[in-house]
């Protein structure tokens, strides 16, 4: 590992790490209710959390899209399935002004730079230089990295820039318990939006650091970007974590479950007549537990029996209260 770099002090400081047990957390965004596949994740990330006699926080991810009372409603069924956790529950929002100053504290040290690109221009320059830098999709090419201060005065004109993190590795490698050592590409990730919103990436490692997080359990749709956060924490002397990636639920079509799949939300299966127990029990089955389960603190109970180097969970939604939906 690299040394810890210069300046990144000040960062740390601003941050109040709670020392000792360490924490887990679930990260919610308030875009819409949390489908079965949410509340999996959640569970083991409070499982993982419990048995590691870890505090487990909850977080509000709301730097983007949010449906009005949907926090609400997340939080709820949280408690409905046996979650507790140790309050405050974070707004991510009201961190805006600290996330700022962690930029403020890379630009002083020379690791960010203005970029005026349009989505629409960076595919573009992607497609001309026939893909992106180290083969990640999605990469950004660098384009504005070097910008003299004459061409930024007249870039300035057209957009407000985004910033953007001056990198300094092409890949970082991360532990992860359940998909072994990852490495992927390190980009220039944007940290603030040309709005001035703060970025995912950066939010999230540093509200992590700020809430004693030292335990990640979340989907694995996001393991891809954990060795870019890794980095970036690095970079602000933030604390590196323990990541553990868990199997996603999928539709019956293979893809990631999504509220438009049928009854997929605590709400919409009690509709459909089914308790939350019985939903837990499904759940326990997909995660290979010998005994039933009806609340969160069962599958705490036999977490030792967890099966989750399967793949994914396939779940279909039942139709009417006599279907039961199929699992492994
Ligand atoms: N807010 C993100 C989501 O709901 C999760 C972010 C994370 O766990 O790091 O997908």
């Amino acid at each position: 590992m690299p040394k810890k770099p210069q300046g990144s002090r000040s960062v740390a400081a601003m941050t109040e790490i709670t020392q000792g047990v360490g924490a887990g957390r679930y990260a919610p965004s308030p875009s819409g209710d949390l489908h079965i596949g949410n509340l999996r994740t959640a569970v083991l990330a409070w499982v993982f959390a419990r048995a590691e006699g870890k505090r487990f926080v909850l977080r509000v991810e709301d730097l983007d899209r949010v449906k009005e009372g949907a926090a609400q409603r997340q939080l709820t069924d949280l408690a409905q399935i046996g979650l507790d956790w140790d309050p405050p529950v974070l707004l991510q929002s009201e961190r805006q002004e600290v996330h700022r100053a962690a930029v403020v504290d890379l630009s002083e040290r020379g690791l960010t730079y203005e970029c005026y690109c349009t989505r629409r221009e960076i595919q573009a320059e992607i497609a001309a230089a026939g893909g992106a830098p180290h083969g990640a999709p999605g990469a950004y090419p660098g384009t504005c990295r070097n910008l003299t201060a004459q061409q930024r005065e007249q870039r300035r004109r057209d957009r407000p820039p985004a910033i953007r993190l001056r990198a300094q590795a092409e890949t970082a490698t991360v532990t992860d318990r359940l998909a072994g050592e990852v490495t992927e590409a390190v980009d220039d990730m944007v940290l603030l939006r040309n709005d001035g919103r703060p970025a995912y990436n950066l939010a999230v490692v540093l509200d992590d650091t700020f809430q004693g997080v030292d335990q990640v359990v979340r989907a694995d749709d996001l393991l891809s970007s954990a060795p870019r956060q890794a980095h970036l924490a690095h970079l602000l002397g933030l604390v590196q974590v323990k990541y553990i990636h868990v199997p996603l639920v999928l539709n019956t079509s293979g893809q990631r479950l999504a509220k438009r799949d049928g009854a997929v939300t605590l709400g919409d299966l009690r509709a459909a007549g089914h308790t939350t127990a019985e939903v837990m029990e499904w759940m326990g089955r997909s995660l290979g537990l010998p005994s039933q389960v009806a609340c969160a603190q069962d599958v705490l109970d036999q977490h030792t029996h967890l099966r989750l180097t399967d793949g994914p969970w396939t779940f279909t939604p039942p139709s009417t209260s006599s279907t039961q939906p199929t699992g492994p």
